[in-house]
C-alpha cells in the first residue's frame, strides 16, 4: 500500500466541517435497516457519502433506507447478510467493493440482546451475542482493515487510509445485571477497538468506538414505550431526555471526516451523562 508522508500536520487555516466532509468516501454500516444504523446511514450520505446499507433479514427497510439516501442525491444499495458469518461477510464486502470501487468507512453497527440472569442463561443465548456483537464486529473490521490497506492511502479524498467506528454501548463500562453476554460482548468490543486502533494507526487507519447510552430503538423498546418506564430510565439520565437514533448520526459523520484526523482508540460516548455516576449527583 502506499505510505502516508512522514509529518503532515494540517495546516492551521483548514476549515474541517464543510457541508459535505464525507464526499466520495464510499461508506458500509451493519444491521442499518433499523434504529441507530439506519440514522448513521442517513447522516453519512446527508455529509456526501455513498452507502451500502447492510441488513440481516428485513428487506423492505433496508430498500426504504436505499430510497431516502437516493433522494439527497447519493448512490446506495442493501445488501443482506450476517454479520456473524465469514462467508456472508466476505461476500458483503466483495458487493460493497464491486458497486463503489472502495471503502473509506466501516460503522460495524449490528447487534442484538437475549437478556436472561446467568444462572438461566443458556449457551446459546450467550453464543448468539457474542457472535453478532464481537465476532461480527471482528469479521467487518478484519475485512475492512483488508480493504483499506489493498488500497492504500487517497490523500486527495481523506487525510486517512479508512476509518473504522464499532458501535459500542455505555455497557463497555456499566456493569448489567441480567444481560452479562450483552455487557461481556461491548467490554470486547471496546478492546477489539482499542488493540486494533494501536495495529493499524501506522497505515494510517483510524479505529474507534461510539458508546451510546439509552437511545429510542427497537433493541430497547420497553425501557421507553411507556410514561412510567421512560420516567424510570430518565433517573438514569443527568441530561434528562433519552437520545434520539440522530444524536448516533451526528457522532459517527465527525468520527469519520477528518474533523477528528488525531483520534484514534477512543470511545465517544453520547449517553447524556449515564455514564457519570449519577446517583451520586446529589450524595455520595
Ligand atoms: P436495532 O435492533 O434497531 O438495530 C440492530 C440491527 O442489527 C437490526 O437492524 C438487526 O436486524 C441488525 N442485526 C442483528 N443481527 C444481525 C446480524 N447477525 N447480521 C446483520 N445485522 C444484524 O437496535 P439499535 O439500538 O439500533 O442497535 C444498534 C447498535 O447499537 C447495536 O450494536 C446495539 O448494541 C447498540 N446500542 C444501542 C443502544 C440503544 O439504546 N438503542 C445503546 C447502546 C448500544
Amino acid at each position: 500500500m502506499n505510505q502516508p508522508p512522514a509529518n503532515t500536520n494540517p495546516p492551521a487555516e483548514r476549515q474541517w466541517l464543510t457541508p459535505d466532509p464525507l464526499r466520495g468516501q464510499p461508506a458500509l454500516v451493519t444491521g442499518a435497516s433499523s434504529g441507530i444504523g439506519r440514522a448513521v446511514a442517513l447522516a453519512l450520505a446527508r455529509a456526501g457519502a455513498d452507502v451500502v446499507v447492510n441488513y440481516a433479514a428485513n428487506a423492505e427497510a433496508a430498500d426504504a433506507v436505499v430510497a431516502e439516501i437516493r433522494q439527497l442525491g447519493r448512490r446506495a444499495i442493501a445488501v443482506q447478510g450476517d454479520v456473524a458469518r465469514e462467508d456472508e461477510v466476505q461476500a458483503l464486502f466483495a458487493q460493497a467493493v464491486e458497486a463503489f470501487g472502495t471503502l473509506h468507512i466501516v460503522v460495524c453497527n449490528a447487534g442484538l440482546q437475549r437478556d436472561a440472569p446467568l444462572h438461566t442463561m443458556t449457551l446459546e443465548q450467550w453464543n448468539t451475542v457474542i457472535g453478532v456483537n464481537l465476532t461480527g464486529q471482528f469479521l467487518c473490521a478484519r475485512a475492512a482493515v483488508r480493504e483499506f490497506m489493498r488500497r492504500g492511502l487517497d490523500a486527495a479524498v481523506s487525510r486517512a487510509t479508512g476509518k473504522i467506528i464499532h458501535m459500542g454501548s455505555v455497557h463497555e463500562v456499566i456493569p448489567w445485571a441480567g444481560h452479562a453476554n450483552y455487557a461481556a460482548s461491548k467490554g470486547g468490543v471496546a478492546m477489539l477497538m482499542k488493540s486494533l486502533a494501536q495495529e493499524v494507526a501506522p497505515q494510517r487507519i483510524r479505529v474507534n468506538a461510539i458508546a451510546p447510552g439509552a437511545i429510542r430503538t427497537p433493541i430497547n423498546r420497553a425501557a421507553w414505550q411507556t410514561p412510567e418506564a421512560l420516567a424510570e430510565l430518565l433517573k438514569l439520565v443527568p441530561y434528562q431526555r433519552i437520545g434520539e437514533p440522530e444524536d448516533v448520526g451526528q457522532a459517527a459523520v465527525w468520527l469519520a471526516s477528518d474533523a477528528s484526523d488525531y483520534v484514534t482508540g477512543t470511545s465517544l460516548f453520547v449517553d447524556g451523562g449515564m455514564a457519570l455516576y449519577p446517583e451520586f449527583a446529589h450524595g455520595g
